[in-house]
């Protein structure tokens, strides 16, 4: 049912987006990759990927805190394969402080990618997704977009606005047959914690494997960190027929997280 069609995955040269980007073009997707690293580890990524699922794969480099960059990437990828079928928006950072020594400029970086780009996004993609009387929005948040957890007020605030767009757009969409739905990850163990786990034990001051036990897992009732693979079979669900129905919501895939 997905073969054929095409998904712009934003921050998918690593973690998540890259898990999305595999699950995807299992079903016949062509892919466009987007995020920073090493091009030579890209490249490689873009090959495995087209020659695993024989697929096409583009890669576009669009720092996505820049307007101008998101727009020539959706032009290429129009222009490349007619449309953009379904669209995730995975890009973000992170960066833990106590909000009076939040750097403005950190904050102003996590408002653009993890919050506006995918306005961006969604406003390029949805003229073609009309066009074709289809489409999927799926936009990574987090268990952060239901829930706050101290020290992550510009994150925390990104995410919540996610959900607030998920709703808007689902509402507008919703006669064209094109869903918007937020999936809430818990704690996944990709870069993005990695770095998280030095800052939270220098914010409070405490071991790593303190941070892991006691601030991160404690969150998350299973004692589990949720897998790449677990957040990108959701997502391929959620691309498909079956999943017609569902949209405007927040799902979570976390551990009973917000259960509590
Ligand atoms: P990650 O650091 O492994 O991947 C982030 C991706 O975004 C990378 O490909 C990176 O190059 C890209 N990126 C960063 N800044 C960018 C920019 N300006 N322009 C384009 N690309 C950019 O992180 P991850 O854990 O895989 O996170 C992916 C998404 O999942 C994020 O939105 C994150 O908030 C969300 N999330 C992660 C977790 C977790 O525990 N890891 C939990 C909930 C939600």
């Amino acid at each position: 049912m997905l073969q054929g069609k095409t998904a712009v995955i934003t921050g998918s040269t690593s973690g998540i987006g890259l898990g999305i980007a595999h699950r995807l073009a299992q079903e016949g997707v062509n892919i466009v990759l987007n995020g920073f690293g090493d091009r030579a580890a890209i490249d490689a990524v873009q090959k495995h990927i087209a020659t695993t699922y024989d697929v096409d794969v583009v890669y576009n480099g669009a720092d996505v805190s820049k307007v101008h960059e998101i727009e020539a990437l959706f032009t290429d990828a129009i222009e490349k394969f007619g449309s953009v079928d379904i669209l995730v928006n995975n890009a973000g950072i992170q960066h833990v402080a106590p909000v009076e020594e939040m750097p403005v400029e950190k904050w102003d970086a996590i408002i653009a990618i993890n919050l506006s780009s995918s306005f961006h996004t969604i406003r390029l993609a949805v003229p073609a997704m009309k066009k074709a009387g289809w489409g999927r929005i799926v936009n990574i948040a987090s268990a952060h977009a239901l829930s706050a957890s101290p020290f992550k007020s510009a994150y925390v605030a990104a995410k919540h606005g996610i959900a607030g767009l998920t709703k808007t757009v689902a509402l507008e969409l919703a006669e064209h047959k094109i869903t918007c739905n937020a999936l809430c990850p818990g704690y996944v163990l990709t870069d993005l914690v990695e770095g998280q786990i030095a800052d939270t034990a220098k914010a409070r001051n405490i071991s790593k494997e303190d941070v892991v036990k006691n601030v991160m897992l404690s969150a998350q009732p299973t004692k589990e960190f949720v897998t790449i693979e677990q957040v990108s079979e959701f997502t391929a669900y959620l691309c498909s027929d079956s999943a017609r129905s569902i949209t405007g919501a927040m799902l979570s895939i976390d551990g009973g997280w917000s259960a509590k």
